[in-house]
């Protein structure tokens, strides 16, 4: 069987940002500058790799490896200075529609209610209220917020606010799904009920491709079925694991599999938390 086409190709992707270093002060004073210093950081580093449709893909790294600087270059939100990036082959050089981003933070709006949350997105695309209520009702039921639609964000709990984020991202069916850390505010247990509950939902989007980050090595094994483990900042690919596993595999088959990538990892994650000087390896196990 031939391979699936490419949907996503991050080719020599390069980005550094400069900001400009605040003054320092003394006294609540602003001391002399001559000039104002630049501080770059580069980001990522001809990072490079493909997935293919219908695949869910994790990434993993550690903090500040450039994960959210990656996701964003594929909606178009954020530019690459150097390298390219394709979606359906065509290079990303602005938002692109069969994108769906799923936040940290929910992203809600705090003054719109759930039904209205979850309608947002069909409403700047212009659709009528009687198909967005419709079509934003199908998917607060398939998130199992049926009942709460009149409910504002505050009234809710993390785990149900995040089920509103799936549904208004579901809502414009797009064909990719970028998930930046989605479960990372939510506490241990909800998160394991979100994990499955995730399966679930894309269950009834089998043609979607999906591209996942998290800290949480198990959350990415038991979602995914490939894997990319990236480098410390500047952010470089270490290694693509294809898990193997079934979508929803045993915990046990799990736990096994994630040692072998937190073996592949544990260098990357010792060089940002260790300060120089202290023998890594006294600590990594
Ligand atoms: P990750 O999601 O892997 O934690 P990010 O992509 O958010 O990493 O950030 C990568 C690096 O780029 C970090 O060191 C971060 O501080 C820096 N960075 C991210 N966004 C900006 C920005 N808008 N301005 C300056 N530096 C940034
Ligand atoms: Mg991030």
């Amino acid at each position: 069987m031939p391979d699936p086409a490419p949907k996503i190709v991050l080719d020599r992707v390069t980005k550094t940002y400069r900001t400009v270093k605040r003054r320092d002060t003394f006294w609540g004073r602003l001391l002399p500058q001559p000039r104002p210093q630049t501080v770059e950081v580069t980001a990522l580093d001809e990072l490079s790799f493909t997935i293919a449709e219908g695949r869910f893909v994790s990434i993993v790294g550690p903090s500040g490896c450039g994960k959210t600087t990656a996701l964003r270059m594929m909606d178009g939100l954020i530019r690459a200075d150097g390298g390219r990036v394709l979606v359906n082959g065509e290079q990303v050089t602005q938002p692109r529609p069969e994108c769906g981003f799923i936040f940290q933070d929910f992203g809600l709006y705090p003054w719109r209610s759930v039904i209205d949350n979850v309608a947002f997105g069909l409403e700047i695309r212009g659709i009528g209220r009687t198909e967005r209520y419709a079509t934003a009702q199908a998917n607060i039921d398939l998130v199992g917020l049926k009942g709460f639609e009149k409910t504002f964000p505050h009234q809710l709990s993390g785990g149900m606010q995040q089920r509103v984020g799936i549904a208004r991202t579901l809502s414009v069916e797009p064909e990719i799904l970028l998930m930046d850390e989605p479960f990372g505010a939510l506490d241990a247990l909800t998160r394991r009920v979100m994990q499955f509950e995730l399966i679930r939902i894309l269950s009834t989007r089998t043609g979607a491709t999906s591209v996942f980050v998290t800290h949480d090595l198990d959350e990415a094994l038991l979602l995914a079925d490939t894997v990319i483990v990236m480098t410390a900042r500047p952010g470089r690919i270490k290694r693509v694991i294809e898990t193997g596993l079934g979508v929803g595999a045993e915990r046990l088959e799990v736990d096994r599999k994630a040692e072998e990538v937190w073996d592949i990892l544990r260098d990357e994650v010792l060089k940002t938390v260790v300060p120089a000087g202290m023998d890594p390896t006294a600590r990594a196990s």
